[in-house]
């Protein structure tokens, strides 16, 4: 299947066409906005066999898996807007500070930014297409959605289905590689949303700033997973086991590597060759739950990762096969070279580094050492290492005592910090991120003879003891 990019030339009609719309007005009545985001639900509801069907021809995303996180997120996302979209978009209401303001009318409104850019990543390339685009929907936004052109299958299958459930001069879908999303960043957004690796997120706010947009990046990195020594070792080797082969360890938010206390590291390596058995079986070639490698690319840089180290031993996995671009659940224990890419780069794969550490303050100190994760996870009972650690280090998000919980829950504002991300959203996060937050202030007309006293020059001694 190919993917039939966008031309160059029209992209400037297209953005422009968006400006238009927008400032038509089109966008900001409520009844519209929630109208969009009901035939978005129709969508996912009508097409789920479809969606599905694409997930597995690009990732062989297991049925659960899309089901879960591509598919009931993004609805349940839209359920929340239409529930609250009428509460939302009412002025908040603030106290005035001080004496002069107090018979005005002191509000927050919540506006439309404008034109917003959605770019998405290809490992999870429905839901990172649609949350943030129900997001700028309900903030009464138009939308130019760039879909990853890696996932080939699903971003075919939005690209056609789009068009034939939203209003098309509001939302519109641009496909391309790098020329044509360069193209797209030299033009002006008024908010532009990233998703993807570093590198490019640099690019996206060298672009953004040319033009003072703001921007949302929401990167990746490297997640630890730290373990205190007063934990049930099979309950935390089941909780990342679930976070690391998750999508095939394609998540952003999926375990990167475990810090684990020397005297709990063996038993830690024999549970976790449990939990891989128990949720893929003896072969985990042959499991309908295990996903495969995105792209060549991905598979030979992942293999590289497993052959081309100097040091550690194989606890579990190890084999791949490129037919398939299957790479079973691999785990790596006493990597000693500290450069060894295992250590210093986002995996992004299904293969899991263990180092030993002395206790939970070495560890601490290990992490703080590196780039600001964008999930921390922690397993660990007692309240005082819970609070060691969440006081001690920083970023985008945590969960204790499992993995990747912290961003299926849409209440959470979900991002990272430092070189894992600027900005967030979800849930009422996203309607704060589409929105501008202008400040009101509303007067009356009446009452000049009071202004005159305690505003107006020529300014009275009364006035300046003020
Ligand atoms: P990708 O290759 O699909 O790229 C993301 C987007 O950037 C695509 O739309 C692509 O067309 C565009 N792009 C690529 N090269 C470009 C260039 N030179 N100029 C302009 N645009 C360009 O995805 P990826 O970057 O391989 O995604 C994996 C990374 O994303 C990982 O680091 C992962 O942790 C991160 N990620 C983060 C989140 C999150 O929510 N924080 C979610 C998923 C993935």
């Amino acid at each position: 299947m190919t993917l039939e990019y966008t031309s160059v030339d029209e992209i400037p009609d297209i953005v422009a066409g968006l400006h238009k719309t927008f400032n038509s007005g089109l966008t900001k009545p409520l009844k519209y906005r929630k109208d969009q985001l009901r035939r978005l639900y129709d969508l996912l509801e009508e097409n789920e066999s479809l969606l599905v069907k694409a997930l597995y021809d690009d990732l062989r995303k297991p049925e659960a898996e899309s089901l879960c996180a591509e598919i009931a997120l993004p609805k349940e996302e839209i359920l929340f807007f239409l529930k609250n979209l009428d509460e939302f978009s009412k002025p908040e209401k603030l106290k005035p500070r001080f004496m002069v303001s107090a018979l005005d009318k002191v509000q927050v409104r919540h506006d439309p930014l404008g034109v917003v850019l959605i770019m998405g990543a290809w490992n999870y390339p429905i839901q990172l297409f649609l949350l943030p685009l129900i997001g700028a929907i309900a903030a009464g936004n138009t939308v130019l959605i760039k879909p990853s052109e890696i996932a080939v299958h699903t971003a075919v299958l939005l690209t056609s289905l789009l068009p034939r459930y939203l209003d098309q001069s509001s939302y519109r879908v641009v496909n391309g590689g790098v020329p044509e999303t360069t193209r797209l960043l030299e033009l002006r957004f008024d908010h532009i949303c990233y998703t993807g690796n570093g590198v490019v997120g640099k690019i996206v706010m060298t672009a953004a700033a040319k033009h003072l947009t703001s921007v949302t990046l929401e990167l990746g990195g490297k997640s630890p997973a730290i373990i205190a020594d007063d934990v049930d070792i099979q309950v935390v080797a089941n909780r990342v086991c679930f976070g690391k082969y998750y999508n095939c360890g394609q998540t952003c938010v999926g375990v990167d590597y475990v810090l684990i206390p020397e005297s709990k590291l063996e038993p830690f390596l024999a549970a976790i060759q449990k939990s891989i058995t128990n949720f893929f079986g003896e072969n985990p070639k042959s499991s309908d739950a295990f996903a495969r490698i995105i792209a060549d690319r991905h598979f030979s840089r992942l293999v590289g990762m497993i052959e081309n180290r100097t040091s550690g031993r194989i606890v579990a996995g190890g084999q791949h096969d490129k037919t398939e671009r299957y790479i079973a659940p691999t785990v790596i224990a006493g990597i000693e070279d500290e450069k060894d890419p295992l250590l210093t780069e986002e995996i992004f794969g299904p293969i899991l580094p263990v180092i030993a550490v002395k206790d939970v303050d070495a560890a601490i100190k290990y992490v703080n050492a590196r780039d600001t994760p964008l999930v921390l996870y922690l397993f660990a009972k007692s309240s005082k290492i819970i609070n060691k650690v969440l006081d001690n280090t920083r970023s985008g998000g945590v969960t204790v005592n499992d993995t990747m919980m912290n961003c299926q829950e849409l209440n959470l504002p979900f991002g990272g910090a430092g070189a894992s991300g600027i900005g967030s959203y979800h849930g009422h996060t996203s309607w704060l991120t589409f929105t501008h937050s202008r400040a009101t202030l509303i007067r009356d007309l009446s009452l000049e003879s009071a202004q005159v006293m305690i505003k107006y020059p020529p300014y009275s001694a009364k006035q300046i003891q003020v």
